[in-house]
Order: C-alpha cells, then structure tokens, then sequence
C-alpha cells in the first residue's frame, strides 16, 4: 500500500537512539493547538508558501484555475477553493510555493531512508514520524519491514491514537516505540487536542503489555502540558503501567512559528523553551514520582 509523506529529515538526532533518517507521514487525528508540524496534519498535500521570497509579480494568481490566490502584500490562498493541483507552484519563479506532500511506494520510502545507512552505525537507524504514523499503519509497517530486512534499527514516534491492528503489526518490525503522552486528564485532552485519551492509555498499557521498547515523552508546552499536576499525573500513570519506564521531558520549542505564518495561521503558543530551572523542578518531581529512569536532554 502506498503512503503520503512530506518530509525527510537526515541526520537527527532527537527522534530515537543515534544518528537517524527520520520520514514523516500526513495526517493526524489530533488537533494539539502548539502542533511543530501544521503542514502534516491534513493527510493530503497541502500548498505551501514562502513569503520572504516571493517577488509579489501575481503570477501564481493569474495561473490559478481556480481564482484561490489574491495578491495583498503577500499571496493568500482560499484553501476551501484550492485543490492543490499545482499549478501556481510551476508558474512561480521564485520557487515561494511548493506541495507538501507526496505519494509513494513502501520500496521507494525505505530507499529514501537507506541512502544514509553508512551513517547509522551501530546505534542510529531510521523512524518514521509525523502526522500520525498511525495513520497509515499498514504503509508504515511495510517501510519498516523493508528496512529490518536491511538490518537496519527502526523506530516510530506517535501519540497511540490509532486502532490496536496497528500496533499488533507494527510491533513485530519496530525496535523502539517513541509515545508521547501530551495530557492525562480526558477532560482536558479532548477539549484541546479533540479525541479524550481513552484509546492513548489503552494501546500504551498494551505496547508495555505485550514487551515493547517504549520510551515515553511530554513535550512541556508553556500555558498547556508544563502543569505540575499534569507531569505528576502522568508519572504515577506509567510508573503504574510499567515500573521500569525510561521517561523523557521533551522541551518546548518556539520555532515552528514561521510554519504558521506560511499557512496564515495564527500560533497560539506565547511562552518560549523552559528554563533549566524550570526543567529542574520538573525532574524533581519525576524522582518524588518514582521514575527510575530520566531521560535528561
Ligand atoms: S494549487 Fe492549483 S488550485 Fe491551489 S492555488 Fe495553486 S493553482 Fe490554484
Ligand atoms: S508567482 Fe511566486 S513570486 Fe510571483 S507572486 Fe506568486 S508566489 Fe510570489
């Protein structure tokens, strides 16, 4: 089956154990307001626009079929008229617009991620992210696959919020699960990222259940998951779940700000990256908590 993916990124060395290549897939089924990847939330292309290039000369207007471009300083795009069909991005000259996204078979994704196995050495390998890699389970479990045979290291990061098949198939070609769990309140979790959380804790206990390696993380979001209640809540959770949990603060980072701007939309995040005081308190909390293994940054 294929899979739609918008991004590589090579050499990471955040998205699990190592140095990485790290394919990320569209579409996601949350709607976490301080998202650091908006253009894959949708899980068909996107139009995507730079305007610190554009020369303002309108000709990705004239072009559009669909009269969804107007000129005002800077391009704006009717995306309900849009329908991506790419057009504006082959009149532009500039190269300040571009599709997000594009289909592709499982073969030609773990080609693009086997290109830099030289570089992976003993620890490093290859994860797939997003988006939700959940989402497109069964594309995913077929790259990893791919790349197990090769006798590469493979990794996803996801938020769980997808059906059990998908991870009792992905189980079996994925040598570590990298789940975030944003908010423990279901209250809470469905008022800002849409979905409660039941379907979240449940595949976790599952993945721990069922010997996975699983390292678990919080992105601590100024305003929304940096709670004191809210880190300690989740502590007690997966300490409960699996004793032995390795847990990581993941810490927040502003500059996705310029992604909204390219889409026109306003970014609700107004706090900046905690400091190490702050980060501190919050490790200090995990210890009172009994986590016995801190994932320090
Ligand atoms: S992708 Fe097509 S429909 Fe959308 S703005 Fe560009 S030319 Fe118009
Ligand atoms: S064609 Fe390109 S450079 Fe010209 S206005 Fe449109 S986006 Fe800007």
């Amino acid at each position: 089956m294929n899979g739609t993916i918008f991004e590589v990124k090579r050499f990471a060395v955040h998205d699990g154990e190592g140095l990485r290549t790290t394919l990320f897939l569209k579409g996601c089924p949350l709607r976490c307001p301080w998202c650091q990847n908006p253009e894959g939330i949708d899980p068909a292309p996107a139009l995507w626009y730079n305007p610190t290039v554009c020369l303002g000369c309108g000709g990705c207007a004239a072009a559009c079929p669909n009269r969804a471009l107007t000129l005002g300083g800077r391009i704006h795009v009717d995306r309900k008229t849009c329908t991506r069909c790419g057009t504006c991005v082959d009149r532009c000259p500039a190269g300040a617009l571009s599709l997000c996204g594009r289909e592709v078979s499982p073969r030609a994704a773990a080609d693009l991620l086997l290109r830099d196995r030289a570089f992976f050495g003993t620890d490093g390998g290859v994860t797939l992210s997003g988006g939700e890699v959940l989402l497109q389970w069964e594309f995913a479990a077929e790259v990893l696959a791919l790349c197990r045979e090769e006798g590469v290291h493979t990794a996803i990061e996801t938020s769980m919020q997808g059906p059990r098949a998908a991870l009792e198939t992905l189980l079996p070609v994925t040598d570590q699960f990298l789940v975030d769990i944003k908010l423990l309140d279901a209250e809470e979790h469905r008022r800002l990222l849409g979905v409660d959380n039941r379907l979240i804790l449940d595949n976790y206990r599952f993945l721990c259940e069922n010997g996975a390696n699983v390292l678990t993380r919080t992105p601590l979001i100024p305003g929304y998951t940096d709670s004191e209640n809210n880190i300690r809540s989740i502590a007690r959770f997966i300490r409960l779940v699996n004793p032995e949990a390795r847990y990581e603060l993941l810490n927040f980072n502003p500059l996705c700000r310029s992604k909204y701007s390219a889409l026109e939309q306003d970014y609700p995040v107004t706090g900046g990256a905690l400091s190490p005081q702050e980060l501190e308190r919050f490790y200090t909390i995990l210890a009172q908590e009994g986590i016995a293994h801190i994932i320090k940054e």
